[in-house]
């Protein structure tokens, strides 16, 4: 009876060196083959020349490398690259590449679907089949830097966790995912380049602080009042902005690092004064940023982007009371591949 080969790259170097030594061979080429699933990010065996013919053959037939596969690769008009990520067990995940002036930012997937609800979202509308494994999600990005060098002529500067999924849903394999890129042994980033944005799972963002990540963490506010927040975001009711907020005074006492808060404006949803003045009361509890996000229809639903006008209201009301803010148009309309609109169309 054949027994099915195992993932390679959900063992530690330690348990690579440790199989070596069993099959009677040097530790030392537990490191060869780590460097060469993660450094090298090689996608066979047979690449690893720098170990013998028989030695890639006894891998061969122990091991597996699920490396995913860059389905398809569309490009917008604005430069922005929507990638259909093909697992090894056929599901499809998204992750994009946003080119600006001077970065390349890669917006990665965590989940397959998302269990979340979010009424504006895309994938919302999937269900949520797993969790990524961290070489799914390493591999995301290592494609999006190779596609960064050929295309841009630029390595990738930066990483969001803003694709399908709810990242603090699957924390385990995305805090492994985030030690890889950032490893020497990895890609070699800098956590302060990478941003976890969550829609706030309070348990979960005081772990993070108690963990001591050094990463960036984005919060997808969108309402700072409750009942408005629980429309939109129906885990609201579970996970309620005063549980939220108390998690994010935590994160700030422990990591006095800024908090940066996600929000679209819609139309007759959040675009009022008392929208705005609630969410200058929710965040002047630390620093904080706001990033107001264009907002992309994904279908003829309720959501509309709010007017100017109202974009305005958020921006000089948040500014006279020195809240940090930006208006981030979005890129990659025209390929569904902004915010929100990740749903496996392609
Ligand atoms: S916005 Fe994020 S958390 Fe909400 S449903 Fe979409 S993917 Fe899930």
């Amino acid at each position: 009876m054949e027994t099915k080969k195992k993932d390679i790259r959900a063992f530690t170097k330690e348990q690579l060196r440790d199989f070596f030594v069993s099959h009677g061979d040097k530790a030392f080429r537990g490191n060869q083959v780590y460097e060469w699933l993660w450094h090298k990010s090689a996608h066979s065996f047979e690449e690893m020349t720098n170990l013998s013919k028989e030695t890639r053959q006894m891998l061969e037939s122990n091991f597996t490398i699920n490396h995913i596969k860059v389905d398809q690769m569309q490009r917008s008009s604005d430069g922005t690259i929507k990638n259909a990520v093909l697992l090894h067990d056929d599901l499809v995940v998204e992750s994009v590449l946003i080119p600006t002036k001077s970065r390349t930012t890669a917006c990665v997937s965590s989940q397959v679907g998302c269990s979340l609800d979010c009424r504006f979202c895309a994938t919302a509308r999937l269900k949520r089949m797993r969790n990524l494994n961290p070489d799914e999600i390493y591999d995301q990005v290592v494609a999006i830097d190779n596609e960064s060098r050929l295309y841009f002529d630029r390595p990738l500067t930066n990483i969001v966790f803003m694709g399908m999924g709810e990242p603090l849903m699957n924390y385990n394999n995305v805090l492994q995912a985030i030690d890889k890129i950032t490893s020497p042994e990895g890609l070699g980033m800098s956590p302060k380049r990478i941003t976890l944005s969550t829609s706030g799972v309070p348990k979960m963002i005081k772990k993070m602080a108690d963990d001591g990540v050094k990463f960036k963490l984005a919060v997808s506010l969108h309402s700072a009042i409750d009942s408005v927040r629980t429309t939109i975001m129906p885990f609201n009711a579970t996970f309620n902005l005063s549980d939220l907020r108390e998690a994010l005074k935590y994160w700030y006492n422990k990591t006095k690092s800024r908090i940066t808060y996600e929000y679209v404006v819609w139309e007759g949803i959040n675009d009022k004064l008392r929208d705005v003045e609630a969410l200058v009361d929710f965040c002047r509890f630390a620093p904080s940023k706001v990033n107001l996000i264009e907002y992309n229809p994904i279908d003829e639903g309720d959501f509309r982007q709010a007017s100017n006008k109202a974009i305005d209201l958020y921006v000089d009301t948040l500014e006279r009371h020195g809240i940090v803010v930006t208006v981030r148009r979005s890129r990659g309309k025209d390929i569904d591949a902004a915010c929100g609109q990740l749903a496996n169309k392609s």
